[in-house]
């Protein structure tokens, strides 16, 4: 007999749409009543090939065979060869001055991101730096954890989870000289995204991300990128740092990297900061485990002819033009984003993104709001022209119909 589910045992720490997904395939997912609905979020683009793309689950398909954990207390034969092929993939967007990038493997974003500010913060250590400190942005979102949370400026994300880790300080987002006030002799390094996706994909102005580099280079600090969100595609570019030509010393990558099938992510960047890991100093049990890499290093095949960039880029101008149209005073206040990924902020009348949302959901679109009258779309990167254009449509017709 079926023993009907409750929710009672979840934490309540998720909302979500009511919407019951039981099979996915590509761009489109069905719900336990059949229906189905095209995904505009792509699991905050960790799903930018789509979903059980074949080459990706063929991958991993073959690997449950073979063997999936070792530990990294042993070896095994694709840990060396994924660390190969993602530093080859990055390398070029990297500001590396000759020498061979190097990479640590882990599994969520919010680890990703721990690693680098480790990394960072001993880099700093070995150079005489004993306080370290960091500069971020305000409005950033990049995991949570305790120490990230606690240079978040969100109070959600925030509030109550004290004491906080210190060592951070925060400037507004696109202010080059707010960045330059901030360094003094005790910092290491500027982490920021490139776009903030959890912020409502906002775009800093012309020019920032090339300042942050010159602020860098001049003080000697380091420049890290976290494109957890940003990066492998999504923005039409392998990162979205690409964009303007800036080359981090270290970089964040997860989601996508893990193909929509397990979660992988990882820190690439100049050996000389990532060599400060000795055996012993970080680690972790699932980090580059066999299962991970076989995906990981499919993600990075997908990757490596640039073709999915360059659909991501050609759909990509097609999708902002598109949503571009939608901005009038009854419909969209603004539209901001890259490729394919946008942040749209609505006017007054159409009431909450939340609201929204429930709208798309009804009428066959899975999007996600965010602080507000926000929204974000990310369909998947191998999404077809005509479902692109299918969900802008309903977008549009539900925007109209409000
Ligand atoms: N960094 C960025 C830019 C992100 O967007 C996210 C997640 O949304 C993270 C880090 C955290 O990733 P995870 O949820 O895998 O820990």
């Amino acid at each position: 007999m079926a023993v009907p589910h409750t929710a009672a045992r979840l934490a309540h720490n998720y909302d979500p749409l009511p919407v019951t997904i039981t099979t996915a395939l590509g761009s489109w997912v069905t719900d336990s009543t059949g229906r189905e609905h095209l995904d505009f979020l792509a699991g905050y683009s960790a799903l930018n090939f789509g979903h059980r793309h074949p080459a990706l689950v063929e991958a991993a398909t073959a690997q449950l065979d073979r063997v999936t954990l070792t530990s990294r207390a042993f070896g095994h034969d694709l840990l060396e060869p994924f660390a190969d092929a993602l530093c080859s993939l990055v390398a070029d967007s990297l500001k590396l001055d000759g020498t061979t990038p190097m990479m640590v493997p882990m599994n969520t974003g919010a680890e990703a991101v721990e690693t680098a500010i480790k990394a960072a913060r001993k880099w700093g250590h070995r150079h005489g730096i004993a306080e370290p400190t960091i500069i971020v942005a305000a409005g950033n979102f990049h995991g949570r954890t305790t120490t990230i949370v606690s240079f978040s400026t969100d109070a959600e994300a925030r509030d109550g989870y004290g004491p906080y880790t210190p060592g951070f300080r925060i400037v507004p987002f696109g202010d080059a000289q707010a960045v330059a006030d901030a360094i003094d002799e005790t910092t290491v390094a500027v982490l920021m995204e490139p776009i903030q996706g959890e912020a409502g994909v906002v775009v800093p102005p012309p020019g920032f991300w090339a300042s942050l580099r010159t602020l860098c280079d001049d003080a000697g600090i380091l420049l890290i990128a976290d494109e957890i969100q940003s990066g492998l595609g999504r923005t039409g570019t392998t990162l979205a740092c690409d964009l303007w030509n800036v080359r981090p010393d270290l970089v964040t990558l997860g989601k996508a990297l893990g193909g929509g099938i397990v979660p992988v992510s990882a820190v690439v960047g100049r050996a000389d900061v990532l060599d400060v890991f000795t055996p012993g100093t970080h680690g972790s049990t699932f980090g580059g485990n066999p299962l991970a890499c076989a995906v990981g290093l499919a993600v990075v095949d997908l990757l490596a002819t640039g073709e999915v960039q360059e659909r991501a880029r050609v759909l990509g101008d097609h999708f902002q033009t598109r949503l571009d149209d939608l901005v009038t005073d009854e419909l969209v206040a603004e539209v901001r984003g890259a490729a394919l990924w946008a942040g749209i902020d609505l006017q007054p009348g159409q009431g909450s993104g939340r609201d929204l949302c429930r709208a798309l959901l009804d009428a066959g679109v899975l999007a996600k709001d965010t602080h507000g009258a926000t929204i974000r779309l990310a369909p998947p990167l191998t999404i077809d022209a005509g479902d692109l254009d299918l969900g802008l449509d309903r977008l549009r017709s539900v925007l109209e119909e409000r």
